[in-house]
């Protein structure tokens, strides 16, 4: 080879791996991955609505601006077969059509408020009241409906998206002008991290989370109930029939919903309480801190993938999709059924503003709420 041919074909791989553009055999890209952007359409009062992609090793996220929704999540499986395993539509038109909060950033205050009733301060607040008797998931047009601001950030562990959005004061009944981020950062080692952040200029609640609904072995596989679970929780939160916690802490210990030990989500169905039948049920976390912690292991023996979810919170709505009722139909035309995914929803316990005893759920002017999940994939 003539030598100045030789230097280029040295020079230009290397320049190449300098800009972070390595690509794997299998074609995909390793080290600090890629991010795109692309449209995804329109809300009615014609604000534009973009399609976010994360890309790293095998992993891709799919984070559109409208609700901060999830809306493809792409995992390889013990053979190295890469599958969308989330629940979701192919369009926003899905997602504008209203749906159970499919891969949606959740707040002001993620799961119930008892009543959408509380007093701050010596002063009454009134909520939406869109579930039963009670308010969830921050009301008729929570986080989950509203357009966020879009930031491609840069961090050493792989893309990031930052999201960011005004909450005004009095915004679904709430105090306070308040101003929440959100990052998604898909890593190296197969993770899609979730930082979130708020601040307020009134004290006001403040409970954050992401509603996306797993199926280890991609949505159009059935059902859930042979995904096996793990919990670090050995205690839960009791609810009444409206699923507002009693206020008592008890341990999971000789009940169904023990999953301190690795179990079938289905294994136990018989003996569980209310219609639909399912999981729906806060667990507190024995390691709430500035770290994140592990909170839940799923594992699908049919896949072999594996979801581990750590988290900075102290509590974890386990959810098995009971109100799915085959009314919706998703991705690819898949309809999705009762218990077709599972929801693991790192957050403070549900109706915290009415229990003392609980975590607090306030944010003061001056203080920044934060909070960190991360779900990681494996495969075995
Ligand atoms: C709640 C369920 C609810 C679901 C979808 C979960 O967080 O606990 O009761 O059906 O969200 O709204």
């Amino acid at each position: 080879m003539p030598k100045r041919v030789a230097l280029i074909a040295m020079v230009v791989p290397l320049l190449w791996v300098l800009a972070g553009n390595t690509e794997g055999a299998d074609g995909n890209a390793k080290g600090s991955g890629r991010i795109e952007k692309m449209d995804f359409g329109k809300t009615p009062d014609g604000t534009p609505v973009e399609m976010y992609v994360l890309k790293n090793g095998k992993m891709t996220a799919k984070v559109i601006t409208y609700g901060g929704i999830i809306t493809e999540l792409h995992v390889p499986d013990a053979k190295g077969k890469t599958t969308d395993i989330v629940l979701g539509f192919d369009h926003l038109e899905g997602y504008l059509a209203g749906h159970p909060y499919f891969g949606a950033a959740v707040g002001r205050v993620a799961n119930r408020v008892a009543k959408g009733k509380f007093t701050l301060d010596g002063k009454e607040y009134t909520l939406a009241v869109n579930n039963g008797p009670n308010s969830l998931h921050g009301g008729l047009k929570g986080f989950d409906k509203v357009v966020w601001k879009a930031e491609e950030v840069s961090s050493p562990s792989g893309p990031a998206l930052k999201l960011s959005y005004v909450s005004r004061d009095g915004e679904e009944g709430y105090p306070g002008n308040v101003t929440a981020t959100i990052t998604y950062t898909v890593t190296a080692d197969d993770e899609l991290r979730i930082d979130y952040t708020a601040t307020t200029d009134q004290a006001t609640p403040i409970n954050l989370t992401n509603h996306s609904y797993f199926n280890l072995g991609g949505p159009a596989s059935g059902n859930i109930l042979r995904h096996e679970l793990f919990l670090t929780a050995d205690k839960y939160t009791p609810a009444d029939d409206t699923l507002i916690p009693t206020g008592e802490i008890k341990p999971v210990q000789g009940t169904p919903f023990d999953f301190t030990s690795s179990t079938q989500i289905g294994a136990r169905f018989a003996q569980l309480k209310g219609e639909p039948i399912g999981y729906d049920l806060n667990y507190v976390l024995p390691a709430a801190g500035k770290e994140p912690a592990l909170a839940a292991r799923v594992h699908d023996p049919e896949s072999g993938r594996i979801l581990e979810v750590l988290t900075t919170e102290p509590g974890i709505q386990f959810y098995s999709g009971n109100f799915l009722d085959g009314t919706l139909k998703g991705k690819g035309g898949v309809v999705y059924q009762k218990h077709q995914g599972f929801c693991l929803e790192a957050q403070h316990f549900p109706d915290s503003i009415h229990h003392p005893n609980f975590p607090s759920t306030i944010l003061k002017p001056g203080e920044t709420y934060t909070q960190t999940t991360i779900y990681r994939f494996l495969a075995r």
